[in-house]
C-alpha cells in the first residue's frame, strides 16, 4: 500500500492533535495544521521523535486567501494531499435572539466555509489519482440542535449536508467523504462549561463518561484507511450513545 499524506486541520490540540497522532502511527505523513505555529511544531517533534513523518503549515480559516497558501506550501512539502481532515472549528456561543451577526458570520465562516475551501483544494489531485479520503468533523449537536449554539450548530449541521452532497460528487473518482460526529468530549473547547453543566450533559450519555481525543481519532484513523473504502456519505456517531440517529 502506498504511503498517504494526511492534512489535519486543527492539529495543534484536543481531537485534531489526537487524529494526527493516529495517523502518524498508522504510517501517514502529516502536515498539521492551524494559526498558531508553536503547539504545531510540538506536536510534529513528538511524532518525529517516535518515528513518524510530520510537517507544519499555517492557516487561518478565516482568512480564505491563507487556505490556498497554507496547501501549496504543504504540497511542496510533501506531496499530493489524500487524506484531509476538516477538524479545526470555533464556538461563539449566545442566545439567538442577542447573537450579532458578525459572530454568527464569523463561526459559519471558519467551520463551514473553511472546511470547503480546504475541500476546494484537495479535489484536484485527489479526482487525477482516483483515490481519496475526506473526513469532516461535525458535531452530535449538528444532529439534535442545541440551544444557545445556533451559530455552531448551522456550521456542523451544514457540514453533514455537505459531505453527503459531496459524497455523491465524488464517488465516481472512488473519492469518499465522510463525517465524525463526537458528543462530549473532554478538550479545551469542553473544559470551559460549568461543573453542573457538564454533570448535567455526563447523566444523558448511556456509557456514563466523556469522551477522549483518542476515542474521535479513532474514528477518523478507520474512515481514513484502505478498508474504509466502500464507506461514503456516512455520519458516525462517536458520542458514548448519546444519540442513536
Ligand atoms: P479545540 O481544542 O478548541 O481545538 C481547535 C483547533 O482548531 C486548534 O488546533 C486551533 O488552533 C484550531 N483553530 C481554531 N480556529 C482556527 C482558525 N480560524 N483557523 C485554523 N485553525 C483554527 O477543539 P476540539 O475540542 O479538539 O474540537 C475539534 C473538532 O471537534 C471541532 O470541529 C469541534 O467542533 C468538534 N467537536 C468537539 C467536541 C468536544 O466535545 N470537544 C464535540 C463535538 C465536536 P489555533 O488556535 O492555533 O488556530
Amino acid at each position: 500500500m502506498p504511503q498517504r499524506t494526511a492534512f489535519i486541520t486543527g492539529a495543534s490540540r484536543g481531537i485534531g492533535r489526537a487524529c494526527a497522532l493516529a495517523l502518524a502511527a498508522s504510517g501517514a505523513r502529516v502536515i498539521l495544521a492551524a494559526r498558531h505555529a508553536q503547539k504545531l511544531d510540538e506536536t510534529a517533534e513528538w511524532i518525529r521523535s517516535n518515528g513518524g513523518q510530520a510537517e507544519v503549515v499555517c492557516l487561518d480559516l478565516a482568512d480564505p486567501e491563507s487556505i490556498p497558501r497554507a496547501f501549496a506550501e504543504a504540497v511542496s512539502k510533501a506531496g499530493p494531499i489524500q487524506i484531509l481532515v476538516n477538524n479545526a472549528a470555533i464556538t461563539k456561543d449566545g442566545l439567538a435572539v442577542r447573537m450579532k451577526r458578525a459572530d454568527f458570520d464569523h463561526v459559519l465562516q471558519v467551520n463551514l466555509g473553511g472546511a470547503f475551501l480546504c475541500i476546494q483544494q484537495v479535489l484536484p489531485s485527489m479526482m487525477r489519482e482516483r483515490w481519496g479520503r475526506i473526513i469532516n468533523i461535525s458535531s452530535v449537536v449538528g444532529q439534535t440542535g442545541n440551544a444557545g449554539q445556533a451559530n455552531y450548530v448551522a456550521s456542523k449541521a451544514g457540514l453533514i449536508g455537505l459531505t453527503k452532497s459531496l459524497a455523491q460528487e465524488m464517488a465516481s473518482r472512488n473519492v469518499t467523504v465522510n463525517a465524525v460526529a463526537p458528543g462530549f468530549i473532554d478538550t479545551e473547547m469542553t473544559q470551559v462549561l460549568p461543573a453542573e453543566v457538564k454533570e448535567r450533559i455526563l447523566q444523558q450519555i448511556p456509557l456514563k463518561r466523556m469522551g477522549t481525543p483518542e476515542d474521535v481519532a479513532a474514528a477518523v484513523k478507520f474512515l481514513a484507511s484502505e478498508e474504509a473504502g466502500y464507506i461514503t456519505g456516512h455520519v458516525l456517531n462517536v458520542n458514548g450513545g448519546l444519540f442513536m440517529g
